[in-house]
């Protein structure tokens, strides 16, 4: 979330060599001349000059700093290769870190509030008063950050207006309007763009053609041409009072962009055309008051919109776990990205949920939503009986390439509950077609969670889930008590025991057992021992009875293995995944079983009796295939490793507070478990205020951010529970 007090502007080339640098260099003069507090940041600079100190020197920053003396400049990574960031990081880098869009971005967010902190408002610029930051690119649109971010993703991150720089040679139009459809396809506002004649014009045609260049631009791309830069030989004189003429020329030919940044729509707050006529009209003073006014006026519209909408909210809409009549309070979110969470009102949240622990990647990852985007152009959505699509079949491909190998087939179910259910009829099924018409139960321990429909509930935890409400109409099934050997202690074999006598009592009554592998997730964030998931294996091998593991809480890397039964070393017969599976974007969820399972369910012409209208749909296929794919490069890891590491570091201090009876972590999991039940009501409303968005529940406090958090991000979340518990915000 930016100040309110600060214009951004991106700055895009059609090219290297467009002539970025001196068009954003002759703007900060020209607004800084306007009386506008400037900040220019270069975040990528290649090419740096090492200097006398061995320091390396930003050459486009000290060329901004030549036009524009009174700005701002902050360079933030600089490279001595002059070539693509991706190559100069690779061969520059110590730690090995490829460059990657989000920290940067944030990085970027971090350096405008601080700067804007720093300054004040002006009163003599152009429009609504405000400071201007101008963050100069690198390269065009479509350079390379790594093998998979361009320039484009960090600019879609920031979601500033862009100013793109054309440079007025042969090729013209083809850039400007490639680089417009980039900026198009990310959703990015285009303020229009600057015709810059990189070098003087040679012959009558070149002339001609560039008189023309611009129409063809502004009729083809839609955007205006906001000014026309001529070459200005004097910027490279020898003498001080040519080169200040030339940047003054340069400055001047730049002034209706300036201009443009101050009556954009986009940066103004809402006012009708009449107020902004008037607004022309009157005196600088009254402007300004007047502005202020408007925004009060704004602001108030905005309240009472948002009161109708909760009201609405509150009086029709059911909410997870509800009552219709009395419901928890809800907040209007608006926008969310990274790890953040924008509510209407602009405050920001830090978010340590992962949206019910989906969004392993954070919010709009750009790499999803493109993949999102490209699918709803060609096939949103066909039935899947008889029809199948690419989306579907590369997404099956990547899970069977990346799931335990034992398992051979896909069913793609529309969420977590569903591939649950189809996990369970697979399993009665697979027993009923072989003959052992017996086995018609399940078994599982106490202190599970697989989902909330009708025979997914049936093996939840008999107390805290809703069998007691359902009682009638759930299936019976077999529970065995929880395994209570802790992840991080010494094994002890009793809840396996306890478990074998039990299954060797109903052996011929058991179709399958279920089992969250390691984390009980939403009975308990329990993290139980590895060895006990071992024990199991070998007793429904023992005991002819299917192991279905239910990773729809741990696929995908968040107990710190791809998958959580590889701490056990494990392969279930039946998998079910969901949650991260789509990034946490559309819904989404599989069931994957042996070549064993399903020939058995196909002996004698069986087939499975599952299939729901948006079965595989293809947004969903698209944007989880893109999901899997940003698994498949395995930074994942090293992010799940830091998370286990800051999350340890920032929640340990809470076990020795009153109320406290454990804290235990485990790759992104953080967990503090309370003696009694959370006021989930007053706590929630404690830690909107404290900027960070944590829902507990039960005696639980818990954290399940997105890998993509940064360290900071992850203190602010431990810093709030740690305080809410020191004041006792939970009871
Ligand atoms: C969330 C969850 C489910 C249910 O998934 P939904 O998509 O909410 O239906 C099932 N099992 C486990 C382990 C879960 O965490």
């Amino acid at each position: 979330m930016l100040p309110d007090n600060a214009l951004c502007l991106s700055i895009a080339g059609t090219d290297t060599d467009a002539g970025k640098t001196v068009v954003t260099a002759a703007l900060a003069r020209a607004a800084v001349a306007a009386g506008l507090r400037t900040l220019i940041i270069k975040p990528i600079q290649t090419g740096s000059i090492v200097d006398a100190q061995g320091k390396l020197q930003a050459p486009d920053i000290a060329l901004c700093r030549e036009a524009a003396p009174g700005a701002d400049t902050h360079a933030l990574l600089q490279f001595a290769t002059a070539c693509s960031p991706q190559l100069a990081a690779q061969l520059e880098a110590l730690d090995e870190k490829p460059l990657r869009a989000h920290p940067l971005a944030e990085e970027i967010g971090k350096v405008v509030r601080e700067w804007a902190l720093a300054t004040t408002f002006c009163t003599n610029a152009p429009g609504p008063c405000r400071n201007l930051v101008l963050l100069e690119g690198a390269g065009g649109l479509l350079t390379p950050l790594s093998h998979r971010e361009t320039l484009g993703e960090l600019f879609a991150l920031l979601g500033w207006p862009v100013l793109l720089v054309v440079a007025n040679r042969l090729g013209a139009i083809n850039h400007a309007l490639l680089s417009l459809e980039a900026l198009r396809s990310r959703h990015l506002p285009c303020l229009g763009f600057v015709m810059n004649e990189v070098r003087e014009a040679q012959s009558e045609l070149e002339r001609t053609i560039r008189g023309e260049n611009p129409k063809a631009v502004e009729s083809l791309g839609h955007k205006p041409c906001l000014a026309k830069l001529p070459h200005v030989p004097g910027l490279n004189a020898p003498e001080f009072s040519a080169r200040e003429a030339a940047w003054n020329g340069a400055a001047r030919a730049l002034s209706p962009v300036l201009h443009a940044v101050g009556t954009w729509q986009g940066f103004a707050p809402k006012t009708t055309t009449q107020e902004k006529r008037s607004q022309e009209t009157v005196s600088k003073e009254t402007a300004a008051q007047e502005t202020a006014a408007q925004e009060t006026a704004a602001q108030e519209t905005v309240d009472q919109e948002g009161v109708a909408l909760l009201r609405f909210d509150r009086e029709h809409l059911w909410h997870p776990y509800t009552s219709p009549l009395r419901p928890l309070r809800a907040w209007e979110a608006v926008g969310s990205s990274g790890a953040r969470i924008r509510l209407k009102g602009g405050r920001e949240l830090v978010d340590g949920m992962a949206s019910w622990w989906c969004a392993i990647h954070g919010y709009n990852h750009p790499w999803l939503m493109r993949a999102l985007q490209t699918q709803a152009q060609s096939m949103p959505h066909l039935m899947f009986g008889g029809l199948t699509h690419a989306p579907a079949v590369r997404l099956g491909q990547r899970l069977l390439g990346m799931a335990p190998p034992a398992l051979k087939h896909v069913f793609f179910a529309d969420s977590g509950s569903v591939a649950v259910e189809v996990a369970l009829k697979m399993a009665l099924q697979y027993g009923q077609a072989k003959g052992e018409t017996r086995r018609t139960q399940v078994m599982t321990v106490r202190g599970g969670y697989h989902g909330d429909t009708l025979g997914a509930m049936s093996v939840c935890d008999p107390q805290d889930g809703m069998h007691a409400l359902f009682s009638g109409i759930l299936p019976k099934q077999i529970f065995a008590p929880r395994p209570e050997c802790r992840f991080d202690a010494p094994y002890n074999p009793a809840a396996e025991q306890a478990f074998a006598k039990i299954l060797a009592a109903h052996a011929d009554l058991v179709a399958a057992v279920i089992l969250e592998p390691i984390v009980q997730g939403a009975g308990g964030m329990w993290f139980y021992h590895p060895a006990f998931l071992r024990g199991v294996h070998a007793l429904c091998k023992q005991h002819g009875c299917l192991l279905i593991l239910d990773e729809i809480a741990t696929g995908f890397g968040r107990t710190g293995k791809l998958f959580a039964c590889e701490h056990a070393d494990v392969q279930p017969d039946i998998l079910c995944l969901g949650k991260g599976l789509s990034g946490g974007v559309m819904t989404l969820a599989a069931t994957l079983a042996t070549h064993e399972v399903a020939e058995g369910i196909s002996q004698g012409g069986g087939m499975l009796m599952h299939g729901s209208t948006f079965m595989a749909n293809a947004l969903a296929c698209a944007v989880s295939e893109a999901s899997l794919e940003l698994i498949s490069g395995g930074g994942w890891r090293a992010e799940v490793a830091r998370l286990e590491r800051v999350l340890r570091q920032g929640l340990s201090p809470c076990a020795c507070l009153p109320g406290v009876v454990d804290v235990r972590i485990l790759g992104a999991i953080g967990v503090v478990e309370m003696e009694s039940e959370v006021n989930v009501e007053r706590l929630q409303a404690f830690f909107v205020e404290q900027g960070v968005w944590i829902r507990p529940f039960g005696r639980l406090v818990y954290l399940m951010p997105p890998y993509i958090i940064t360290d900071d991000e992850i203190a602010t979340l431990c810093t709030a529970i740690h305080r809410a518990l020191t004041q006792e915000a939970w009871r």
